[in-house]
């Protein structure tokens, strides 16, 4: 009989009735299902959920753990949800970059990476600031932690031009630099423009660079609550005359919120047509683009963590069942069906947007795994507990909130 390196006892899917066994070996699930086998290492799950690890396609990691050296004024600001509010806290946590070095960003990055992981989290859109303050300190530090924790994590780094790019002279060329230096994915934030001209511009030289270096692109979009913003809609054009359909989302667009249904039924046909996925945080201000419409039009959807700890967000530790659960009561998705969409969102739907190679349990695939910390997905929001166990390519890399960090190097803080 052989022996695998380990075997997962009494697993319940999320996609059928019962509990099985799942095996794995050199990394990869050899075999799920009735099994009378031996392994170096077994865990039992007690009917506990196995589910695929989350996904956060959208984290200003380069900000993590920033919030007390920009001070409080800024959440007071952003709390505001007005076109002034907005800004002036993007002033206030511009200032924080002054402070930027590429041990102090990698340093906070890391433990922010160590936090998403124990929450049961492998794979994170980490977005790097690219401006004249910033320079290029933050892809430094994110490009280095990514290299550091590839084996466990995949860490996709986008260059982002958080003060604008029209607006901000230097942007332009760092995210060049920033594309040459192996950044996986070019941000944009045409909405932060002071005039429409300068927004189609912003998004013009991000698809320039992206379509030069054949890289995706993401943009937080109409992040405010002004609904004659319309730069989700000039993304998504821009997406579908450069033929980058399925390489592009959009992330917060909490304007859509305010749109005429007419105008969001005409964005949302235009966002499918063209694979443009949107990414909402909805626990980060008041108001958040209408899941529920743009769902059943059919755009992808995901959630994603914003912060953890900035200008933004006091909170946040890389939880997805912690945003999941927040984004129940604001959506007023309870129900158990309502509840597997929220869980879909902060995995596949996310997934599909990261373009994650071969996501998902499978015979064959990665093993990559979190054992929940309950038997159901009401039962694991309710909680939001860190997974029992978190499983990296069939390495145990936690447990119940610790981080095994002889195994991965992500150390403790
Ligand atoms: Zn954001």
């Amino acid at each position: 009989m052989t022996g695998y390196e380990l075997l997962i006892r009494n697993a319940r899917l999320r996609d059928r009735a019962g509990l099985v066994d799942i095996a794995v070996d050199s990394g990869r699930i050899s075999a799920i299902g009735d099994l009378n086998v031996y392994a170096e290492r077994e865990i039992d799950a007690q009917g506990c959920i196995v589910s695929e690890p989350f996904v956060i396609p959208h984290l200003h990691l380069c900000k993590a753990y920033t919030l007390s050296a920009v001070g409080e004024d800024a959440l007071l600001h952003y709390q505001s949800d007005s076109m002034t509010g907005s800004s002036r806290a993007i002033e206030l946590a511009r200032e924080v970059k002054k402070r930027y070095s590429v041990s102090w960003v990698y340093e906070n990055a890391k433990r922010a990476v160590s936090e998403v992981v124990i929450h049961g989290c492998l794979a994170v859109r980490g977005f790097a600031d690219v401006d004249s303050l910033a320079g290029l300190t933050a892809v430094e530090a994110l490009l280095k932690l990514r290299a550091d924790v590839g084996e466990v994590v995949e860490l996709q780094v986008v260059a982002f031009p958080q003060e604008g790019v029209v607006r901000e002279p230097d942007a332009e060329e760092l995210l060049w630099r920033a594309a040459e230096m192996g950044c996986d994915v070019m941000g944009g934030i045409p909405w932060i423009e002071y005039a429409e001209e300068d927004m189609k511009r912003h998004i013009d030289t991000v698809f320039d660079i992206a379509t030069t270096f054949d890289k995706d692109v993401t943009m937080l979009t109409d992040d405010t609550g002004d609904p004659t913003l319309r730069t989700t809609e000039m993304l998504t054009l821009e997406t579908r005359r450069r033929d980058w359909a399925g390489r592009v989302s959009a992330c917060h667009a909490r304007a859509l919120a305010l749109y005429p249904m007419q105008r969001l039924v005409r964005l949302a046909g235009l966002m499918k047509t063209n694979g443009v996925g949107l990414v909402i945080s909805p626990h980060t201000g008041s108001l958040y683009a209408p899941v529920r419409n743009l769902t059943s039009l059919g755009v992808n959807v995901a959630l994603g963590q914003d912060d953890i700890e900035d200008a933004y967000y006091p909170f946040g530790r890389g939880s997805m069942l912690e945003i999941i659960f927040l984004a129940a009561h604001l959506f007023r998705m309870t129900d158990s069906q309502s509840l597997e969409h929220l869980f879909n969102m902060a995995t596949f739907n996310a997934a599909h947007i990261m373009k994650l190679n071969g996501y998902g349990i499978a015979v064959g695939g990665e093993a990559n795994l979190i054992v929940l910390d309950a038997p159901t997905v009401r039962e694991s929001v309710k909680n939001h507990n860190p997974p029992r166990y978190v499983i990296s390519r069939g390495r145990i890399i936690a447990e119940s909130g610790e981080l095994k960090q002889e195994i991965i190097g992500l150390g403790k803080h």
